[in-house]
């Protein structure tokens, strides 16, 4: 390997942003942050503690309860957010560059990532205009309407993978409702969410509403879902760093949106178009790395296909060109961080004991340095085993044979995680039954991973609680308020008009007297 590429302009620290300023941490910590390719340190990232994150959700607290922001008219809002789609899009060359190099994703799909980034703020400027609320009517008698109403200041806390994406998609529904944010991204990759602040700037967001504090989980991100002024918080990230948070909140009833880790399966019939169905499955788990959420990283595969299944799996998986994530023709780049390398390569050493390695299964050769994991792929797994029960997170694939369709489904079902399902069949029955019965928050059939943005996105089970997508996110990010106005004559069942015994008593003895 040779030819250590590394973008132009990099900047020489990363600060937080608050309140709008770059500003170090107020006790001037920070923390290495290392280039995949190489595992080096090629910048110094401000690391954020509570003293920090108290004076981000200052600042954002003072822009929600004076600013114009939450004010605004949603078409006020919605005009800042295309332009910030408008930047995103004109930069997002540069932006896949510097991700690409942060992360170790390939640029090709960090430069797909970056143009959905701008699509997500184009949707969310885009749905808050066309937003309408319910109004109920009893005839003559009463109206009802809804106030829908900005919450405060929301907590973003996001994860490595695609982070400038995933950051998008908290930040666009978050702000176009009218809402304040403080953003804690992903420790492994703060480059690109730097980026944030110039973007938001030139389009006009106002002073305060987005703020950034870099750091670790346990400290910046602990002590954003610990401050009792922060009543939302969007985490994306592990089930276990989930069940935390949900512990961490559960004192300050918090609202929670919580998308968390997967282990999809792939489901394919012995009536799929198979070389469809394979060439899907191999980009289903290599691509980004493997590092998706929702990569189908087990296969079922029916008994009849799965010989040549497996076969041809393997073939293609060797074929996965690796290499150095700035290079076009690069499939799969270097994993994020030593850290995740060491647990992927743990798992890769475990399947050698509960599979049939069929692809991989080490260093990928020409990369002796940095965090390159070869794609790997084992067949034959038991559904017990543990890489076929535990999210590896990394280009590692459980190939598993199935003969009936309702030993495909508890197959399928056979895992914490509820995330996503994939099924390769022409039998139309069976598609819409196996995906009503599988569970996963999201299903495709015979179909890549493409989701319209307005679709429900969101797992169950041990994949996440509550699901955001279109609507979905405004109701999160909103209070909706119920307004109720008699019409009519007030239904109005008085109390206290009923004439004590004793008044009557009296009454009477008056009358008498
Ligand atoms: P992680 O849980 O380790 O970290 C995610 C974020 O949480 C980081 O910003 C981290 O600093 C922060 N954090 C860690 N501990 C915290 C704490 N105690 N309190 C507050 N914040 C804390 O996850 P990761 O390794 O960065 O990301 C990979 C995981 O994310 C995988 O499990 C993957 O499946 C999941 N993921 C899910 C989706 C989805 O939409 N369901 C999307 C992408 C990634």
């Amino acid at each position: 390997m040779t030819d250590v590429y590394t973008p132009a302009d990099l900047p020489s620290k990363i600060q937080h942003y608050i309140d709008g300023e770059f500003v170090d941490s107020i006790d001037g910590d920070t923390f290495e942050v290392l280039n995949p390719v190489t595992n080096e340190t090629y910048v110094h990232a401000a690391a954020g503690k509570k003293a920090d994150i108290d004076r981000a959700v200052a600042a954002a607290r003072r822009a929600f309860t004076e600013g114009p922001w939450p004010r605004m008219l949603p078409r006020e809002r919605s005009r800042v957010l295309h332009r910030i789609a408008d930047i995103v899009e004109s930069r997002d060359a540069r932006l896949a560059e510097l991700e690409s190099f942060d992360s170790g994703l390939p640029i090709t799909q960090a430069l797909g990532q970056a143009r959905r980034a701008a699509e997500n703020f184009r949707f969310f400027a885009d749905l808050i205009v066309a937003q309408a609320d319910d109004a109920f009517k009893v005839p003559g008698k009463q109206m009802n309407y809804v106030n829908r109403k900005p919450i405060g200041v929301a907590g973003l806390i996001t994860p490595w993978n695609t982070p400038f994406m995933l950051e998008s998609w908290k930040l666009g529904p978050a702000l176009a409702t009218g809402n304040t944010v403080v953003l804690k991204p992903a420790e492994f990759t703060p480059l690109s969410a730097s980026l944030w602040a110039g973007i938001f700037e030139e389009a006009g967001l106002p002073q305060g509403v987005f703020n950034l504090v870099n750091g670790l989980g346990e400290d910046a991100g602990d002590a954003l879902v610990k401050h009792p002024d922060v009543p939302l918080i969007s985490f994306t990230g592990e089930s276990r760093t989930g069940q935390i948070i949900f512990g961490n909140s559960a004192p300050f009833l918090k609202g929670l949106s919580m998308e968390l880790g997967g282990k999809s399966p792939a489901v394919v019939f012995d009536d799929a178009d198979l070389e469809t169905a394979v060439d899907a499955c191999v980009f289903g788990v290599y691509s980004l790395n493997g590092e998706r959420c929702t990569a189908g990283s087990r296969i079922l595969v029916q008994r009849g296909i799965y010989d040549e299944f497996v076969e041809r799996f393997g073939t293609l998986a060797k074929r996965v060109k690796v290499g150095l994530p700035h290079d076009p023709t690069t499939e799969v780049g270097a994993l994020v961080h030593p850290e995740h390398y060491e647990k992927v390569m743990s798992y890769v050493e475990i399947g050698k004991t509960e599979g049939r390695l069929i692809a991989g299964g080490g260093r990928p050769e020409g990369f002796p340095t940095g965090n390159y994991v070869a794609p790997t792929a084992f067949a034959d797994v038991a559904p017990d085993a543990r890489i076929f029960q535990e999210e590896i997170f990394g280009p590692v694939v459980a190939i598993t044979p199935f003969d009936t369709e309702e030993e495909a489904l508890a197959l399928a079902n056979n895992t914490r995680y509820g995330l996503a399902a994939y099924i390769w069949t022409n039998d139309l029955k069976r598609a819409h039954n196996f995906a009503g019965a599988v569970e996963a928050g999201m299903v495709w059939l015979n179909s890549n991973n493409v989701r319209d943005l307005r679709t429900p996105f969101g797992g169950v089970k041990a994949s996440g609680l509550g699901h955001e997508g279109g609507y979905r996110s405004i109701d999160f990010y909103t209070d909706q308020q119920s307004v109720h106005i008699t019409l009519g004559a007030p239904h109005n069942p008085a109390f206290g008009k009923q004439v004590p015994d004793e008044e009557i008593a009296e009454a009477s003895e008056d009358a008498e007297g």
